[in-house]
């Protein structure tokens, strides 16, 4: 059986992880059908990093953000200054967002606050999709994109209320599911909740895998697929089809872009 093709929207293949054997991670994606994979960045050395990866290897689109965590508006400022620089060969701003989980200081979260606002108008400046993180922060985060109108949103992995979730797919935004929905309950419910125009699927390799022991991988995006066409009660290839067609609806320009005439829609 060969299987549908897919996108991964948020993996980091710029980590550590990656670096003895990226090659063929690549080519067993390839295999399992993934025709292209966002690759956030967490810092500006991942930027660079992922660029020239990109360069590399066809199926990587490079994105650039500060992972939220990082309380460095310099940095943040340095980033800023890289997708202004990159922007086309850009496939989004990534991986920005909110963590409360981690950060707990009200003065903290403010500067988080300031560093998400600023890349949200970034992404509306340019038309750059926003690759966002929320954890413990599902509502937060939709709120602050909704107060600066952001307009190509994806929420990754995301932990809030469902009912949250459905003011974002009220405005728009996307939320992409990771394999590790084959052993989650939240993201189970949060699945089934969700309309499938509203659904993308994701890694964020190298963790949320299948098997919480054990390195996951862009190839393992095909059991966030399967899980889901289950849950929707669909078949994997409408499921697959969907998907494909949500991920053009939010990154649609790069994906044509990079490789012009061979992701059309109506391919067979
Ligand atoms: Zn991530």
């Amino acid at each position: 059986m060969t299987l549908p093709s897919v996108i991964d929207t948020h993996a980091h293949l710029s980590a550590e992880e990656f670096d003895h054997d990226l090659p063929e991670v690549l080519k067993r994606a390839e295999k399992a059908g993934v025709r292209r994979i966002i690759a956030v960045g967490e810092t500006l050395q991942d930027a660079r990093k992922l660029l020239d990866l990109s360069r590399k290897f066809p199926l990587i689109l490079p994105a650039a953000g500060l992972y939220p965590t990082y309380l460095d508006v310099a940095h943040a400022r340095r980033i800023h200054d890289f997708i202004l620089s990159h922007r086309e060969s850009l496939a989004a701003i990534g991986e920005v967002g909110l963590d409360y989980w981690k950060v707990k200081e009200e003065e903290d979260r403010e500067i988080q606050r300031e560093i998400f606002r600023h890349f949200i108008r970034l992404s509306n400046q340019f038309g750059l999709p926003l690759n966002v993180h929320s954890r413990s922060a599902g509502h937060q985060a939709i709120a602050l994109l909704l107060r600066e109108k952001a307009r190509k949103v994806q929420l990754h992995a995301f932990d809030g209320r469902v009912s949250a979730a459905l003011v974002g797919v009220e405005a728009g935004y996307f939320f992409s599911i990771p394999p590790s929905v084959v052993r989650s309950r939240q993201k189970q419910k949060l699945a089934k909740r969700l309309p499938l125009s509203a659904l993308l699927v994701e890694t964020d390799s190298p963790v949320l895998g299948p098997d919480p022991g054990k390195r996951n991988e862009p190839a393992n995006v095909q059991d966030a697929v399967s899980t889901l066409a289950e849950l929707k009660g669909i078949s994997i290839g409408k499921m697959a089809e969907i998907l494909m067609e949500n991920t053009f609806r939010l990154y649609g320009a790069i994906l044509n872009d990079k490789d012009p005439g061979s992701y059309s829609l109506t391919e067979g």
